[in-house]
């Protein structure tokens, strides 16, 4: 196991602890696949985490440093006047707590009872309409400009709009409009030479919360039942767990339907003595 997975966290972290909050990707999760957010936040045990992107993580500080010392000057940042946005970073007392992974921007919803969360990249300003933006940092690596386009990007735009609205639920006026700053590392330099340079693009979204509150709704459904909900149907690990379920009851004479393999030239382990995972509830 690696030192970034540990999967017997306490029972405080889980629904109705006192830890537990239900934060924008816990949210996402919800929606990608329910069973999954079930077995995390109900039952205790997560999925193992991808491994950190320290590259974006160091796009999005030094990002934040630099709008923060427009912050400080109440001026425009270069990139808002050459896409005519009128706005300034917002100053506010909470700006280091709204941007804090363990804290993030909260309410406590009066109809469900539940803490949400989210940590915001950052708020701009409108100079104009005073209204608060909402803004989001990306960084990746392409050949063609960056966009929204990809389906798969549906996830940053409900990010924008659980931001959106937990602004909202904390007495804000927010705009619809959000940003993205999209910073896009280049590869058609002759060479790398310790420099990774990127364009940076700022792409403006619309967004609707009108599915968050629907949406609470059936994660507290979701939270107080005994069942475990049906899994979702784009997700690869499901199949293939199950798969290696059935192939360890195979092999220990369990059931017979497995998937059949051609016969090899048989080998010599040494005897297997852990218990075979059932698989029963992937
Ligand atoms: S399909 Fe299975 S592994 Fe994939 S997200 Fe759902 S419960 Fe988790």
């Amino acid at each position: 196991m690696s030192q970034y997975y540990n999967p017997s966290r306490s029972a405080d972290w889980n629904y109705g602890g006192k830890k537990w909050r239900l934060s924008r990707s816990k949210i996402d999760l919800f929606l990608e696949c329910p069973r999954c957010f079930y077995v995390d936040n109900k039952l205790g045990t997560k999925r193992p985490p991808g491994f950190p992107f320290n590259l974006n993580s160091a796009v999005d500080h030094l990002l934040k440093k630099e709008f923060d010392t427009h912050r400080a000057k109440k001026s425009r940042h270069p990139l808002m006047e050459q896409h005519s946005v009128d706005a300034i970073p917002f100053a506010h007392q909470d700006i280091d707590i709204w941007r804090d992974n363990f804290r993030g921007v909260e309410h406590v919803d009066a109809q469900t009872g539940m803490t949400i969360s989210g940590a915001i990249d950052d708020v701009w300003r409108d100079t104009k309409t005073k209204e608060l933006i909402v803004v989001d940092y990306k960084a990746t690596s392409k050949d063609e400009k960056v966009s929204l386009d990809a389906d798969w990007q549906i996830s940053y735009k409900r990010q924008m709009e659980v931001y959106q609205w937990l602004l909202r639920q904390n007495g804000f006026e927010v705009s619809n409009t959000g940003y993205f700053v999209y910073a896009n590392g280049r590869k058609d330099k002759e060479a790398f030479g310790g420099r990774l340079e990127f364009d940076v693009d700022l792409i403006p979204y619309t967004g609707n919360d009108s599915w968050i509150r629907k949406t609470l709704t059936e994660i507290r459904a979701c939270l107080e039942s005994d069942d475990v909900p049906k899994k979702g149907s784009d997700c690869d690990y499901c199949p293939y767990r199950e798969t290696v379920g059935r192939t360890l009851q195979a092999k220990a004479g369990l059931r017979s339907d497995a998937p059949k393999k051609k016969a090899t030239k048989k080998r010599v382990y040494k005897k297997d003595t852990s218990p075979p995972d059932t698989g029963t509830l992937f």
